[in-house]
């Protein structure tokens, strides 16, 4: 198929069949003064838009909501959630308008201005967080790990309070759905069952077209929300990512890391690591993350129990720990380059974040470092991560000589290609992503630029970009981040 010129795109609306009780239409408020900060080309590609449209004022115009292309019926959708552990009614796109979906993708431009359930907000994102939002999906994208994306992002000269005054932006995000648990949780608890069916067979539709006509459907619903649920919690744990408000509005139901706010990758490795801010009592921690989803899961089977048993769902929940416990033994291997499996394996794995975080060790240099080492080989650039004290250090030995008898048999070549290719050089540190902006908010995109590239392709070497693989400046260490966006 021909690429689409902006003036050829014909956006549908599949989600506005639902009851209008749970969107409201709402137009976006364009930004003063807007101007292109970065595009993403390859989601342009997928969404089939020329790539000569993509520096055209008309794109701006498009980012910004001010240019409405074909079947433009924008709107804002609503949902419920638990905030903390605590039930709230009625929440909703607060400052994100969907416009319309090309083929199965969902455009959705984030502060874009206030709708129906923006509360006492402004409806805005501020340039700050819509970088770290538009770098942050693109380099779980490059990971490989299940997420949102951003088509573009533009800043503009429009002033936004925050906790000082700051300039507001837009970035343009796109997925295969934007329903979240907390979407079922509305219906739910408004006691809105048809609609709550509906909303179920839509979903299965757009994101889970195979289980259609099945038996007892919405069971088997749970069971794959479930499924890839507690692969996403390995995947996350695997690379160190914190999400830091894993509120069931914030739970997407087709499995993908969504709505990046105080978000964080571990510096030194840190089971009890907290990156929010307000998230006093550590609920949201790196290491609660799996639990916390399957409470997540809890609530959403919940509000599935007017469509499936009870009984079956909680069954299916029981198996939860099982199945994440294999996905992330699954990923671990491979960034361990193990081949089979030995019955010391978990603990081999497990000892070595207690390794990690003893000797504070930073994890992202260490997995890489440790994909270059050989068998019995030079392990002075491992001892040079983190503490050098030397009775300290006596565990990493320890570890690493039970690694090197766990992996005398395996192909020292294909080995290292293994962990190569899964043991990211590059992941996206908050000290970083406050340098771009730094330098972004003083006009300098630079920085952008450079960090998105990495995050494309974290695997890759880019000798030119060689600091950010480094350990984090010890100042920058496992950092809290206000939720304020
Ligand atoms: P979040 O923590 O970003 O997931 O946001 C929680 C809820 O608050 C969501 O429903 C958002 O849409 C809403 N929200 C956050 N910031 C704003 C804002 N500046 N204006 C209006 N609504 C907002
Ligand atoms: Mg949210």
């Amino acid at each position: 198929m021909d690429c689409m010129k902006l003036n050829e795109i014909k956006l549908t609306n599949p989600y506005l069949q639902l009851d209008d009780d749970c969107y409201e239409k709402v137009a976006p408020t364009p930004l003063d003064k807007p101007y292109l900060i970065h595009v993403n080309k390859d989601v342009a590609k997928t969404l089939n838009i020329d790539e000569e449209e993509l520096q055209t004022d008309t794109f701006v115009k498009f980012l910004n909501g001010a240019y409405s292309p074909e079947g433009t019926d924008s709107f804002a959708m609503c949902y419920a959630g638990h905030q903390f552990g605590h039930f709230v009614p009625r929440l909703g796109d607060g400052r994100a308008i969907n416009i319309g979906s090309i083929d199965k993708w969902q455009l959705q431009l984030k502060g874009a201005g206030v709708t129906e359930y923006s509360r006492n907000g402004d409806g805005r994102a501020v340039l700050r967080s819509s970088i770290r939002e538009y770098l942050m999906s693109e380099a779980m994208h490059g990971l490989k790990i299940p997420t949102t994306l951003c088509l573009g992002i533009i800043g503009s000269d429009e002033d936004v309070r925050r906790e000082r005054m700051e300039k507001g932006a837009i970035v343009c995000r796109v997925s295969s759905t934007w329903v979240r648990f907390g979407t079922f949780e509305y219906y739910a608890s408004q006691g809105m069952f048809k609609e709550l069916e509906a909303l179920a067979d839509y979903v299965i539709g757009e994101n889970f077209p195979h289980l259609q006509g099945k038996n007892d459907v919405y069971t088997m619903l749970f069971n794959e929300v479930m499924v890839i649920t507690s692969r996403l919690m390995a995947q996350w744990m695997s690379v160190g990512f914190t999400h830091g408000v894993m509120n069931t509005d914030n739970m997407s139901i087709a499995g993908l890391t969504i709505d990046y706010g105080p978000f964080a990758f571990l510096d030194d490795f840190k089971h009890e690591n907290v990156c929010n801010h307000t998230d006093v009592e550590g609920r949201y921690s790196f290491a609660n993350q799996p639990q916390v989803a399957k409470w997540n899961l809890q609530r959403l089977m919940q509000a599935l129990s007017p469509l499936a048993s009870m009984d079956k769902m909680e069954k299916i929940l029981l198996i939860y720990d099982k199945i994440y416990i294999r996905y992330v033994h699954y990923y671990m291997c491979k960034k361990l380059g193990l081949e089979g499996t030995v019955e010391e394996d978990p603990a081999l794995i497990d000892d070595m974040f207690d390794m990690l975080e003893m000797l504070h060790v930073d994890y992202t240099l260490f997995m890489r470092t440790l994909s270059h080492y050989e068998h019995k080989g030079d392990r002075t650039a491992l001892l040079d991560i983190g503490t050098h004290h030397e009775s300290m250090q006596k565990s990493m030995h320890n570890w690493l000589d039970r690694y090197d008898e766990r992996i005398q048999y395996i192909d020292k070549t294909e080995r290292k290609k293994q962990m190569l290719a899964n043991n990211p050089k590059y992941v996206l540190k908050n000290y970083m992503l406050k340098e771009a902006i730094d330098a972004a908010e003083s006009g300098d995109f630079s920085l952008v630029d450079d960090l998105f590239k990495i995050a494309q392709n974290p695997f890759e070497e880019y000798p030119e970009f060689e600091r950010w693989a480094k350990e984090t400046p010890d100042a920058y260490k496992n950092k809290k981040l206000s939720c304020s966006s």
